[in-house]
């Protein structure tokens, strides 16, 4: 680790890992003992730290609450089998983070900034990362403007934060999905490419709605006409079609995944034809009916591979082959798996 970034470090009095019961480890419930904060001010971050997780004390008028000037990033830290703690790309997310940053009108943070802040947390959690199969330690940087002003203008004050947390594995059901053509995540011109926080909040209203009708994923489709494929929930859609691996190519309406890009990368390194393209629901459906489409999957941190059983449009349902089946999505799993836990020479350099 370099010394760039002048760290302070405040230990927690007591650690809570006794506490913990590392069976039971729901996504996102559970911090750590330590948290990393930095501010931005007068045109330069400064002042980082690590402190012991807990509240922070924050103005009621800060623009983050009011006009939700804030995003986040999502990465993961595995633990190998030797003990090892490595974190799965984090360039790729530093340099997304600065994407989100400058579409939000918030300053950009220095990629080594960004990686040193959280392999330091990382370093001084390294107790809290599960060793058990299959799980993992979350990583959460955000960053949120804190002018205390009610004006809508970008802020001139900042905070850059990192959380983390023990993560069980994920449990991957297979997908009832529903093609959304009322509603859309993201249009043309606006920000689906950030990872701002309003994304999020502007899909649970559809996605309440979806799982009412008891589907568990959205198939966001383009806001003009519906007929194009964007994104799957909170990750990338990808599909294999006549043996090749077809994904939506990336533009301002989609978040260019870290998953999405290594899945791709893996995939031509194995000979498959890859197609990055504008991808038509009817082209989907008609694949899955005349049994062509033989994977549809959700591809990104979380799960990795969120295989899709069924999907529905328009009154009528589809149904893919046996996910647990699939040839692709077992390999790649696996494939996946073997770099981030160290289990195989990381050839590309992935893993920090
Ligand atoms: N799309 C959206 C909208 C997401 O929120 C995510 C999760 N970060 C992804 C795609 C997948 O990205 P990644 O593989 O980097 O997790």
């Amino acid at each position: 680790m370099s010394d760039k970034l002048a760290i302070k470090v405040t230990k927690a009095a007591h650690s809570k890992l006794p506490n913990v019961d590392f069976e039971n480890l729901p996504f996102g419930k559970t911090f750590s003992d330590h948290m990393l904060i930095g501010t931005y001010a007068d045109g330069a971050w400064k002042d980082f730290e690590i402190v012991p997780f807990g509240d922070i004390s924050l103005s009621p008028a800060i623009s983050a609450l009011h006009y939700g000037q804030t995003f986040f990033e999502g990465l993961k830290a595995y633990r190998h089998d030797d003990g090892k703690i490595s974190v799965f790309r984090p360039d790729k997310n530093a340099k997304r983070f600065n994407i989100s940053a400058e579409r939000m009108c918030m300053p950009t943070l220095p990629e080594e900034m960004f990686i040193e802040s959280i392999a330091k947390l990382v370093d001084i959690d390294r107790d809290w990362v599960p060793s058990k199969e299959g799980y993992t330690m979350y990583i959460r940087p955000f960053m949120f403007a804190t002018d205390p002003y009610l004006g809508v203008a970008p802020s001139t004050t900042y905070k850059f934060m990192v959380l983390v947390c023990p993560t069980g594995a994920y449990f991957s059901k297979n997908l009832n999905v529903k093609i959304e053509t009322e509603y859309t995540r993201s249009a043309e011109g606006g920000f689906g490419y950030a990872k701002a926080a309003g994304n999020y909040a502007g899909s649970l209203f559809p996605g309440k709605k979806a799982s009412e009708k008891g589907f568990d994923q959205i198939l966001w489709t383009d806001a003009k006409t519906h007929e194009y494929v964007e994104e799957m929930g909170a990750a990338n859609a990808m599909f294999v079609i006549n043996g090749k691996l077809v994904t939506p190519s990336t533009r301002d309406t989609i978040l260019d995944g870290v998953t999405r890009d290594s899945i791709i990368t893996l995939a031509k390194s194995w000979g498959m034809e890859v197609e990055e393209r504008r991808v038509a629901v009817a082209e989907v459906l008609e694949a899955i009916e005349n049994g062509t489409c033989t994977d549809a999957f959700g591809a990104g941190t979380a799960a990795t591979i969120a295989s899709v059983a069924e999907m529905y449009h328009n009154g009528k349902t589809y149904v893919l082959p046996d996910p647990s089946k699939s040839e692709f999505a077992n390999k790649m799993r696996k494939a996946l798996d073997d770099i981030k836990y160290g289990r195989v020479e990381d050839t590309r350099g992935w893993n920090y």
